[in-house]
């Protein structure tokens, strides 16, 4: 039985394919919405899609971006010789909040899960091993997070690396299990990656 209109149970629906946003939740912000001045509605609706229109992968570390390369890759006082690997753009801007790395990073857009089927060629490995062909590394940190797949990630990641003579280091595990990384303080964050491993 339908309880609302089509429109409103359209709206329903797609809100509620989003992350995190079950059937209440879309409802609410459904009638947010539609409660919304037009203006408003217009403006979340644009910004919608200018962001899918217009954000794009960084050419060298594959953070979502509106230009070639992100501000990070473009910037010649970042230290290019020192490569952090993460999960996603969410860690980057984790790790870019506490304002003490200066190095550069590479995006996976994932993590190893035998349990989901998501295998190396699935996330943006060969990326990075192509980058450290062709610029000047003297390490790689592995920031993934400390779940089963962060570290099963991490060991594939180190095991590839490593006869490349490049040294290859791991955030230190001040971060809970199964933590994601966007949900840490900085200082925690900071502390990983101070106290940070030789693999
Ligand atoms: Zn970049």
């Amino acid at each position: 039985m339908e309880y609302y209109s089509k429109q409103i149970s359209t709206l329903i629906e797609e809100l509620a394919h989003l992350p995190g946003i079950g059937q209440k939740t879309a409802a609410r912000l459904a009638f947010h919405i539609i409660d919304s001045p037009m203006e408003n509605v217009n403006r979340l609706a644009d910004a919608i899609r200018d962001a899918r229109a217009n954000v794009c992968y960084c050419k060298k570390c594959l953070t979502i971006t509106d230009s070639e390369l992100c501000p990070i890759c473009a910037d010649e006082k970042r230290n290019h010789h020192v490569i952090m690997v993460v999960e996603n753009p969410r860690d980057l801007a984790a790790y870019e909040k506490t304002q003490k790395y200066d190095g550069v990073y590479h995006v996976l857009h994932g993590v190893i899960s035998p349990m989901l089927g998501i295998g190396p060629q699935d996330i943006r490995l060969k990326e990075l091993m192509q980058r450290l062909q062709t610029e000047a590394v003297d390490e790689v940190i592995i920031a993934t997070g400390s779940s089963l797949e962060g570290e099963t990630t991490a060991m594939y990641i180190s095991k590839l690396i490593k006869p490349a003579g490049i040294k290859v280091t791991r955030i230190a595990s001040g971060v809970p299990v199964g933590g994601d990384l966007e949900n840490i303080d900085e200082v925690t964050l900071l502390r990983a990656l101070e106290g940070r491993v030789e693999l």
